[in-house]
This record gives C-alpha cells, structure tokens and sequence, in this order.
C-alpha cells in the first residue's frame, strides 16, 4: 500500500503537523484517505497465519488496527515528540486504558484532586472496587506530593491545566517524586494542548488526550488519544485496548488528522483571545475571581510560563453573586452558547457545579475549588471584541 517515504526526523513541528504519518495509497491522493473497513483479506491462508503470529507486519482487524486510526497516531505522536500513540474512542476511553492497563489489586495510585469529572469517577470510584488504594493530593502543594508518593505506588495520575479550575501541577516535580516511589507519571494535557505543553520533555511517561476537543476543534467527532514508549505502548497498552475494544472509528480518526493540520493556528489564535477575554473579566465588578494562568493574579503564573508555551484556552472565574449571577450570565449571552465541550472554533460557557461535575459531591466540589458562582468559559475564534461585547451585556443585562 505504501510507497511514502517516512517521516523526516528534521521536520519541525510545523510540517509534522501537516505532513506526519503520511501514508498515501497506489492512488496519490493529496489528502489522506479514509479507510471504512473494518477486516482486510489475505491472499493464501499461510498469509493468514503469517499475519497473525506477526511474521508480516500487516493490518488484520480494524479493532487493532486501522490505515487511517494509524496516519493519526503517528501525526500526533510527531507532534507530541513521543515514540508512540495508540488512538481510541473518546478521551475517557484514553484516560481508563492508560491508566487500567497498568494497575492491579494491592496497587496504590495518587491523583491530583482536581480533575475532571469521569477521571475523578475512575479513580476515586472504579479503581477501589478492584482492591487498588486510591491517594488524592492538592496538586498545588509540593509536600503533600512528597508524602503521598513516600510509599511504592503503581502510577500517578494529573491534569495540567485542571478542568475546570485551571491549577497547575509542577511536572518536573511531580515527575522526579513518582519515579523515586516507582510510579509511572500520567499525564491528561487537555487543557495545554500539544501546542502548549509537552509533559514527557518534563519527565511524564503517559500523556492523554480526548480529541474531542482542541485536536478536532470544530465540535464534531468524539476521540482520545494515549501516548507513550514504544515498549509501553506495545507490552503494556495494546494487549488491554485490542482486547477490550475501545477502538477509534476511522471517520473520526480522518476528522481529527485533518484537526491536527491546523491544531497551532487555532491554539495560538484562541490564546490570544483567551488573554484578552481574561483581562476583560479581571476588571469588572461582578466578576469576584478570574482564574487563568496568563495573569500575573493567577497563583501559578510563574510555573505556567516554566512550563508552558501559553496559558491555554479556558478562561474560569467566579462571580460575586453566586449561582444566581451565574446562571444569569449564562442565560443573556447572545453570542457565547451555553455548551460543556470546550476547545471549539465557537467559544463555549458552562456551569461546572450543575453539568460537568454534578455528580461530584459538594465537598469534593468545594475541595476542587468549584463553588456555585464559578463559570468556565472555552475560548473560541471569533473576533475578541465580539466575545468582549457579549460577556458585558450579559454581566449586565
Ligand atoms: C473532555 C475531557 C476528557 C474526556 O474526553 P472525552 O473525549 O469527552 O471522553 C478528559 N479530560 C479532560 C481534562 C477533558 O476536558
């Protein structure tokens, strides 16, 4: 099928972005093909075989693997600069595999305590049914890592930015304690993007991510993605997702290569937005807190600017008057949809404690930083001052 040269290591991240894992078939097509199969024939019944016992390296099963799931994996593994990627149905899906292919009963894992909603539900939830001790820190606080990872543990589990209180996690830190404790270090950058943040530079082992979001971009396809050693990938993650099934459609690996084409334009111009929708809030009265890690107020600015190429894409803060001024909010914006996805071209609001965390307790909640006035805002690409207009009339309706 293939007569493409293979990737160039010289490329810079640019024209991987464009051109990585390119695999074009006999038919020179200019823009990937996409393989709507979901078996491949073989021409002898040796050749069966052969590919099963793996003396041909070829495709067999669209649930292992997949031309189209595979031009992806490679894309965002050259972007992401990991040896490898195995791509499947939802960033959730990415989340549980990465972090169930590795544990057993009698393992210890700690977790940031501030995580998004179903990752919080897998830790704090699933994992204790099969006899793993669950650790949850403040992952703002250097010595509460220290003594949760004194202990052997089996791997470590952060989101950098947090969804939807935007803490950071100091990553070399982090990295440097799990590693001491024999841990592996997971990784969901979500929130970063590999645009702005890349964890295995700082010492991560596994880095996650749901496609859903900024590498689709335009809202239209569920996806994850999980990166990591070509050894792990291989020994560790692959025998758990070819045989559980959470395999990544080939239309929504297609939407999502063609995501990744213009994954830095679209990062870099809703950063920029971001910056400015934040200094906006930052000024006004009803807006008690704004949380982004692109102002000076945030209590992390100095580790975002370490550790980051940007402050990221979401913008949280709290208002003065509570759920009331909350939903209020919400309610008058003319321009902003009311949505709990994020990363989108469109800018998208929502309500953490009544859609994306409701079924976390309130004292989890309040634990995570979320209160009833807290509002995360995704940033999208119109014309900022378009957003800016939006959010004041509906700040004062
Ligand atoms: C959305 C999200 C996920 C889950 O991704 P899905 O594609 O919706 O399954 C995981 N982590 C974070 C930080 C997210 O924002």
């Amino acid at each position: 099928m293939t007569d493409t040269p293979s990737d160039k290591k010289s490329w810079r991240l640019r024209t991987r972005q464009v051109r990585g894992g390119l695999d074009r078939s006999p038919h020179r097509e200019t823009s990937e093909a996409m393989y709507l199969t979901s078996g491949y024939v073989y021409d002898s019944a040796l050749e069966a075989e052969q590919s099963f016992d793996g003396t041909l390296d070829r495709m067999v099963y669209s649930r292992f693997s997949n031309p189209t799931v595979a031009m992806f994996e490679k894309r965002l593994a050259a972007i992401e600069g990991a040896e490898a990627c195995r791509a499947v149905a939802s960033g959730m899906a990415a989340v549980n595999a990465a972090l169930m292919c590795q544990v057993r009963t009698g393992d210890r894992v700690v977790a940031s305590r501030a995580l998004f909603g179903s990752c919080q539900w897998i830790i704090a939830e699933l994992m204790p049914r099969y006899g793993i001790e669950v650790v949850f820190v403040d992952g703002t606080d250097a010595d509460a890592w220290r003594q949760a990872l004194s202990k052997p543990t089996r791997t470590v589990f952060v989101e950098t930015p947090s969804n939807p209180t935007l803490e950071l996690i100091d990553l070399a830190l982090v990295a440097d304690l799990a590693h001491a404790a024999g841990a592996t270090l997971v990784v969901d950058n979500v929130f970063a993007t590999p645009i702005l943040q890349n964890p295995m530079e700082l010492g991560a082992d596994v880095v996650v991510y749901s496609g859903t979001k900024h590498i689709d971009g335009q809202g239209r396809t569920l996806g994850g993605a999980v990166l990591a050693s070509e050894a792990f990938c291989k020994d560790i993650l692959s025998p758990f997702i070819r045989n559980t099934g959470p395999a990544l459609s080939p239309f929504n690996a297609w939407v999502m290569l063609k995501g990744l084409e213009t994954l830095d334009l679209r990062v870099e111009r809703a950063v920029a937005n971001a910056q400015k929708v934040a200094e906006f809030l930052e000024g006004r009265k009803e807006v008690a807190r704004v949380l982004y890690p692109g102002l000076a107020s945030h209590p992390q600015f100095d580790l975002a600017r370490r550790q980051m190429r940007g402050p990221g894409t979401i913008v949280a803060f709290h208002l003065a008057g509570g759920k009331k001024a909350a939903y209020s909010l919400l309610d008058h914006l003319a321009l902003i949809d009311i949505s709990n996805n994020l990363g989108d071209a469109k800018s998208l609001a929502c309500h953490p404690w009544t859609t994306t965390h409701q079924r976390v307790s309130p004292e989890d909640k309040r634990a995570m930083g979320i209160d009833e006035g807290l509002v995360r805002l995704s940033v999208g690409l119109e014309d900022v001052d378009d957003l800016i207009e939006d959010l004041a009339q509906a700040l004062t309706p």
